[in-house]
């Protein structure tokens, strides 16, 4: 059993970034740099801004978080979106999700221009990923496909069995693993709620991605010897055990399934790490495209 390490595998890739900052920066250019719009006072997404913001300075981005009050309206953010695509100093920006009731989060994804898209939600980007064109992946579909490749797994004809259709997860993950594409040529079943047998499904399953939510779900049994699996799921779990009062599940019973596997990928330090270093790799990606840069 190998353990796909994410903390691992993000510190390698941040490095590889920094280094093309640096070379940017000899030649005179400007820092890449990412904001992020916030909206309200959600803990879980007041971490993630923070933790976005932080990543960014390790890379040598700059970076931004606009804070906005939980009352903003529509419209003040919708003149946010306007500004920061018409900004040439930013090179990508998010929209952090959920935002406050009354707010139409489709509207605010179609305002984003799509060549600052990093989180890659907007239609013009699904599409581009659809046929195979340059655009954004979002995030933690773009660090799943990094998890595989960089650990050296053949996805080439497998059985890929993912589990949970999001639109920024499950879904985006089907069409990237069933392209004509290294990793990828994989042929994918996506499940989901309304799924019948799916103990059986995942019994076949060369590869499994477990992105339900529901923690411990995948146990031992649902399990082919040997399979590589990816567990997408960050669940809090209440304790007593800790000051927190929760601990961060997966959607795998990590302790009996990790017996049975060929490659598996932990939680925490799975594929959380993964998706926030992929937002840093669609900013360097954005930012140079707006300068030509190879
Ligand atoms: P979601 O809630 O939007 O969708 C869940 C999907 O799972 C749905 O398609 C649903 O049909 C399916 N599902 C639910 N119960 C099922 C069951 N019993 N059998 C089969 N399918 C079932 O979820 P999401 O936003 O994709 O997130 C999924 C999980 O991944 C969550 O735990 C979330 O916190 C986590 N997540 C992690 C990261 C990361 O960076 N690691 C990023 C995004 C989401």
């Amino acid at each position: 059993m190998e353990i796909i390490s994410g903390i691992a595998l993000s510190r390698t890739i941040k490095e590889e970034i920094k280094q093309e900052v640096s070379t940017f920066l000899a030649k005179g250019l400007r820092r890449p740099k990412l904001v992020a719009v916030l909206v309200g006072s959600d803990g879980p997404s007041q971490t993630y801004v923070n933790a976005k913001v932080k990543d960014c300075h390790q890379v040598g981005f700059e970076s931004e978080a606009v804070r906005l009050d939980e009352n903003t309206s529509e419209e003040v953010l919708l003149a946010w979106v306007e500004k920061l695509n018409a900004d040439p100093s930013v090179d990508g920006f998010i929209v952090q999700l959920p935002l406050p009731k009354g707010i139409d989060e489709s509207k605010v994804l179609l305002a984003i221009d799509p060549a600052k898209d990093v989180d890659g939600f907007h239609p013009v980007n699904i599409g581009n990923m659809a046929l195979g064109l340059p655009g954004f992946v979002p995030a933690t579909p773009a660090g799943v496909i990094q998890m595989l490749k960089r650990s050296g797994i053949d996805t080439s004809g497998k059985h890929c069995v993912i589990i949970g259709r999001s639109k920024i997860v499950g879904m985006p993950l089907s069409i990237l693993l069933a392209r004509n594409s290294n990793p990828g040529n994989c042929t994918v079943t996506l499940t989901h709620s309304r799924t019948k047998n799916l103990k059986e499904i995942c019994k076949e399953a060369d590869i499994l991605i477990a992105a339900l939510g529901k923690p411990g779900f995948i146990k031992a049994d649902m399990i082919k010897a040997g399979a590589v699996i990816i567990d997408v799921g960050i669940s809090r779990v209440e304790t007593d055990t800790n000051e927190k009062g929760y601990i961060i599940q997966g959607d795998v019973d990590f302790d009996s399934v990790s017996e049975k596997v060929g490659f598996i990928s932990p939680v925490p330090g799975g594929v959380g790490p993964m998706t926030r270093t992929s937002l840093l790799t669609n900013t360097l990606t954005a930012y140079k495209r707006s300068f030509n840069l190879k």
